[in-house]
């Protein structure tokens, strides 16, 4: 199927620790898939494993219909959010949106062009000249996510993207990021460790604990029977 699939995922790290036991999802192609569950419990690493950042250790993951086990992360077509944000530093707002289209070799002219159409559906076409220290947090997380779909990628994740937000900011972000999503029609995989946001945004919910996936449901499901 289109989408994500999970096969019998499991990821044992070095150590020995079975950080994510035997874990089965399909994600449609246009879901906003929120994975939730306490510090620990193994859903960075889901995440990470999905993105190619982390190996499997068996099992089999799927990205629309081609097993991607053996793909390298940039081959992959997804783009993800971090915590952090991780903004180049050096670069300006534009420098950092263009990158990885100056990568693939696209125009400067079109690099131009897809800046600004995405900055504008962002709201951050007046930041484009500053560099990442001289942004608040809420606009980081704005530039952070302009970097990400700009590519246009076939599935976007992203791991607590908000939780540097203060709550006003956060509550803010969670309606945007939802409507995106529904505009962009891309799968998206959010990891969050807070049921509020995962009750607000996610169109179902995947609930995890200790390695293993416990219940997967839409939001309006796991409110009435939680
Ligand atoms: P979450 O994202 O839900 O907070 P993680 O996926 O980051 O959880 O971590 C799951 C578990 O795996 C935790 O107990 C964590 O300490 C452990 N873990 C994460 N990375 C490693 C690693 N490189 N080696 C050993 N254990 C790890
Ligand atoms: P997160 O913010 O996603 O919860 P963590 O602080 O858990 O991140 O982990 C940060 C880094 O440390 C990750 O690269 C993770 O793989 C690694 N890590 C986490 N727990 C352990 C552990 N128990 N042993 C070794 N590495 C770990």
């Amino acid at each position: 199927m289109a989408g994500i699939v999970f096969e019998q995922v499991t990821k044992q790290y070095e150590n020995g620790f079975e950080a994510v036991k035997n874990f089965n999802l399909e994600i449609g192609e246009q879901e906003f898939l929120v994975l939730v569950g306490p510090s620990g419990c193994g859903k960075t690493t889901s995440l990470r494993m999905l993105a190619g950042l982390e190996s499997i250790s068996t099992g089999n993951i799927y990205i629309n219909d081609k097993r991607v086990n053996d793909v390298a992360s940039k081959d992959r077509d997804i783009a993800m959010v971090f915590q952090s944000y991780a903004l180049y530093p050096h670069m300006t707002v534009f420098e950092n949106m263009a990158f990885s289209l100056d990568l693939q070799g696209v125009s400067k002219a079109e690099q131009k062009e897809r800046v600004q159409k995405t900055a504008t559906q962002l709201g951050i076409e007046a930041l484009l000249d500053r560099k990442p220290k001289q942004l608040s947090g809420g606009q980081r997380q704005r530039v952070a996510v302009g970097r990400a779909i700009i590519r246009d990628p076939a599935v976007f994740l992203m791991d607590e993207p908000l939780s540097n937000l203060d709550a006003k900011l956060r509550g803010q972000a969670r309606t945007e990021l939802s409507d995106l999503q529904t505009k962009l029609g891309t799968t998206f995989v959010y990891v969050t460790h807070d049921q509020v946001e995962a009750m607000t945004m996610g169109t179902r919910i995947a609930v995890m604990n200790q390695g293993i996936l416990q219940q997967v449901d839409t939001p309006q499901t796991l409110y009435e029977r939680p």
